[in-house]
């Protein structure tokens, strides 16, 4: 009886311990002017609305929990601003992945792996343990950090050889709910080891540059959006002070670190964090690039809204290579788009997404990496971050020939 008690009250716990969103919605305002806008932005300070900003682009996406939904309707309807219903019943869409992620089986190695699935971070790791198992020449995993929970912060490395030749540099998951960019990153590393000695460019590249690629920058929060929280986007460190958790990564970097477009509440899910490059996830990144000294691109991969995004985001002033930048940019969305037509806008962050301040890609571009880009991944918002896991493929493919146009634009270009 016991026995029977504890086992009911553990599962209890777990029910409890892992947030719902029954009731649940995503909204897509859409705000005629730059008063409206600001309207919908003094809803984000209104702490007991609960509400989750997913988009700050024009339209705006925000997830409002079932007791907001009401207020924020009248809060609109009162101010003439329009908006519809993007995501009915949040819930129903997770528990489909969820179904969907129990479908999925055990791989023995990466060629039956399951690439139609989202996977744990436990999953991940063992991927890349066995891609590097399957090709020690040409793959090897650098450990270049600890996360703030002291998990291991992995990078893949691809080399045929060579010492600290020029490279390029791939990362995925720096906000933890973006689950496809992790799924894309996974099909990335196979890409490259099956492509490699196949498709000419890639091997023409590889032959002279390595590849580095870090699928999981944020592993804390990802394992976090598997057991707690689906919607999470920060790091997982404990704030000084306040009792919200998590640094946003990506506003986190020296590059006008705290300005607009980001925020110094750490209850913000765009909190910069106590100073620059105060966080390990980031912290790491930023030792290696300086340490190897030879990184040509560095790529960064986000979702959602199907955009490449070139700097500045901090500043409306150009970047001094924005023509090539933008060249380089058109070719590959043109590229992707040859797959499935998938359609990307694409410029500069701050004229085609928003500002924001202690972004990645400024720090890198600054620092004299020239190619340095983001994307956003599918879609534009029917689904937004629970992206339903038969679109990895597709994605990843499109994305892969994008990527390819960046890194031939690199290889063929030295500096
Ligand atoms: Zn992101």
């Amino acid at each position: 009886m016991m026995k029977r008690l504890i086992a009911f009250a553990a599962l209890f716990v777990a029910i409890l311990s892992k947030e719902a969103f029954h009731g649940h919605q995503v909204f897509r305002i859409v705000p005629k002017d730059g008063v409206q806008l600001s309207l919908i932005k003094l809803l984000e300070d209104i702490m007991e609305l609960e509400l989750d900003f997913w988009e700050w682009v024009t339209p705006v996406d925000v997830r409002v929990p079932s007791h907001s939904l009401q207020a924020v309707k009248n809060y609109l309807e009162r101010h003439n601003i329009k908006y519809f219903t993007m995501i009915k019943d949040l819930q129903a869409l997770l528990d489909e992945e969820q179904k969907q992620m129990r479908s999925a089986g055990r791989a023995g190695n990466t060629d039956s792996f399951d690439y139609t699935n989202y996977h744990t971070l436990s999953e991940i790791y063992s991927f890349q343990d066995m891609l590097v198992a399957e090709k020690p020449n040409l793959v090897s995993k650098i450990v270049i950090g600890e996360s703030n929970e002291g998990r291991p912060l992995n990078v893949l490395k691809f080399s045929t050889g060579g010492s600290n030749r020029p490279a390029i540099w791939i990362d995925t998951g720096i906000h933890s709910r973006e689950w496809v960019t992790l799924a894309t990153g996974i099909l990335f590393a196979k890409k490259i080891v099956t492509e490699y000695g196949q498709d000419p460019a890639l091997t023409a590249i590889l032959n002279k540059m390595d590849i580095f690629l870090e699928i999981v920058v944020n592993p804390d929060g990802y394992h976090y959006t598997h057991t707690n929280d689906r919607m999470w986007r920060k790091n997982r460190k404990p704030n000084l002070g306040s009792r919200c958790v998590g640094v946003d990564l990506n506003r986190n970097w020296n590059a006008r670190f705290g300005g607009p477009g980001s925020s110094t509440n750490p209850c913000s899910n765009i909190y910069c964090g106590p100073r620059a490059h105060s966080e390990p996830e980031v912290a790491s990144i930023v030792n290696f690039v300086r340490s190897h000294g030879n990184i040509k691109a560095f790529i960064s991969i986000h979702s959602y809204s199907q955009m490449l995004l070139y700097p500045y985001g901090y500043t409306m002033t150009p970047a001094k290579d924005k023509a090539e930048l933008h060249r380089v940019a058109r070719k590959a969305v043109t590229d992707l788009a040859s797959l499935y037509g998938t359609r990307y806008r694409y410029g500069s962050i701050i004229t085609t997404i928003y500002q924001s301040s202690g972004g990645s890609i400024d720090w890198t571009y600054n620092q004299g990496i020239k190619y340095s880009y983001t994307f956003e991944l599918r879609d534009t918002g029917h689904f937004g971050f629970i992206l339903p896991a038969n679109q990895i493929v597709p994605t990843a493919n499109e994305t892969w020939l994008a990527l390819k146009v960046i890194m031939d634009h690199t290889f063929n270009n030295p500096y």
